[in-house]
């Protein structure tokens, strides 16, 4: 059985005297990786001439050193997407979406994604993160470069990982360091603690920041910012060790990796929005530094919440936007990325509009509530599995999340008919309470849900493109050539 192989699309992609493709070596089991030539790198069962192996870290690892483009790059302030794929199938999908819908390759994708956080809650690993898009990229045969994201780096310890799994850009979050009792502290108060603040580390002292920015208008296109001595203590005190921490972990980086690294620096979720000055101070600390800053998150005006549109005044948000594009465009050296970036439909166009090609989408539950959707219509018995776990653990889960979610209005499985379940996954509500009780859900019935998601995989894919179309379509729309 095994000497009639033949190689699904790509029809095998040959590299130093090996070919390889993906098969399915019998009817319903899970794809493998035929090596067809010698190469002792890879681990399988042999079968004549053919090498059959197993989709692992380790085979995916020896793969990316025949085929460079498996490698993800540095992509710079490229207009970006994040794709975070909690499943860990979700990246032929993606693909598809981007051949769809942004044919002349405006966005540069980011297919290896995951938070410390995440990783944490799903038992995954950096390099199994990776692995899974490494086989997505090679089963589509994507030869584009695409980036791997270790996100929300919080500690120095959190580094080492995915600097050995390959990530090529790191979020920082130096969230635990961002003083949110400065925003109303008042000035005695400030003054104490930006005299406390770890100077050595910031590698200057109060005059010489007071001398750079207060006392003369500080002139980007269109927007004059004036600093105040209340300002720049303001803006220090809260951010003053935020800005510290980064770059320690950014030293940390540089001493871990040999590679070139873009960094993104986020404090989208503090308490506070980011005013227009304390983002001018953010970026000119770290870039006059040498951070490799390519992607800067501010926590922007109104909601973000997970899994659902933007909620709040969009002509507040557009002002707003239009005074942080003005300063990301003064530096012109990072993009805005736009955190819990996925499905806010109302603020594509508006940040197409104004940033244009400059932003970043970082988009991590929606493709797993995609699937969930898949499961609805295909397996109902599954879903109401996964909806009553949800509901269990919402109360328990939800604790490091801004939710607006009402749990009472998500009904249990059993209250529901069937022809009803999918709509459950355009409900406010049954949204948010799925997309934040990932953990809980996916540790129990994950194994179940690939099965399902294995069975019918163009649902899966389909459903992918249409969603993800609708992300990427503003901006492709407003972007008018590379
Ligand atoms: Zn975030």
């Amino acid at each position: 059985m095994y000497a009639n192989l033949q190689p699904q699309a790509p029809s095998g992609v040959q590299a130093n005297g090996v070919t390889f493709f993906l098969a399915n070596v019998m009817p319903g089991s899970a794809r493998r990786l035929i090596v067809r030539g010698r190469d002792d790198r890879f681990t399988g069962e042999r079968r004549g001439d053919d090498l059959i192996c197993p989709l692992t870290v380790q085979n995916a690892r020896a793969l990316q050193e025949h085929l460079p483009w498996l490698k993800p790059q540095p992509l710079g302030a490229h207009l970006s997407i994040g794709f975070g794929d909690r499943i860990g199938v979700a990246t032929p999908g993606h693909i598809d979406a981007l051949r769809a819908a942004d044919p002349n390759g405006c966005f540069a994708p980011i297919f290896a994604q995951q938070s410390v956080r995440e990783n944490e809650r799903l038992h995954r690993t950096p390099e199994a993160v990776m692995a899974a898009a490494i086989w997505g990229v090679f089963a589509l045969d994507w030869r584009a470069p695409w980036g791997a994201d270790a996100d929300h780096v919080k500690e120095v310890a959190h580094v080492a990982p995915f600097v050995a799994a390959g990530y090529t850009f790191f979020t920082v979050d130096p969230s635990d360091h961002v003083d949110n009792a400065a925003q109303t502290d008042d000035l005695a108060t400030l003054r104490a603690k930006c005299a406390a603040l770890p100077w050595a580390m910031l590698e200057t002292h109060y005059t010489a920041l007071h001398n750079a920015y207060c006392g003369r208008a500080i002139e980007l296109d269109g927007v004059a910012l004036h600093f105040d001595e209340e300002t720049l203590l303001r803006g220090l005190a809260k951010y003053g060790r935020a800005i510290a921490h980064t770059l320690t972990i950014t030293k940390a980086l540089r001493t871990a990796s040999a590679a070139a690294f873009d960094l993104e620096m986020s404090v989208d979720e503090t308490d506070a929005p980011t005013s227009v000055h304390e983002h001018y101070f953010i970026a000119n600390e770290l870039l006059r530094r040498g951070a490799p800053v390519v992607s800067l998150a501010p926590r922007f005006v109104g909601k973000f919440q997970k899994g659902v549109d933007y909620m709040g005044d969009l002509g507040e948000f557009e002002a707003e936007l239009a005074r942080h594009v003005a300063v990301m465009r003064h530096f012109d050296r990072y993009k805005l990325s736009v955190h819990t970036g996925s499905d806010k439909f109302s603020i594509y166009p508006i940040l197409a509009r104004h940033a244009g090609a400059r932003v970043h989408v970082k988009t991590a539950g929606t493709s797993y509530l995609e699937a969930l959707r898949i499961a609805a219509a295909r397996d109902p018995a599954l879903f109401r599995r996964i909806l009553d776990t949800g509901r269990d653990h919402y109360e328990h889960d939800k604790k490091t999340y801004f939710l607006d979610c009402r749990p009472e209005h998500v009904p249990p499985g059993a209250a529901v008919a069937d022809q009803d379940l999918p709509a459950l996954l355009d409900q406010f509500d049954a949204r948010q309470l799925l997309h934040v009780t990932f953990g809980s859900i996916l540790n129990a019935h994950g194994v179940a849900l690939q099965e399902m998601l294995r069975a019918y995989p163009d649902d899966y894919r389909g459903a992918l493109q249409r969603h993800f179309a609708r992300h990427l379509q503003p901006f492709v729309a407003g972007h008018g050539g590379p």
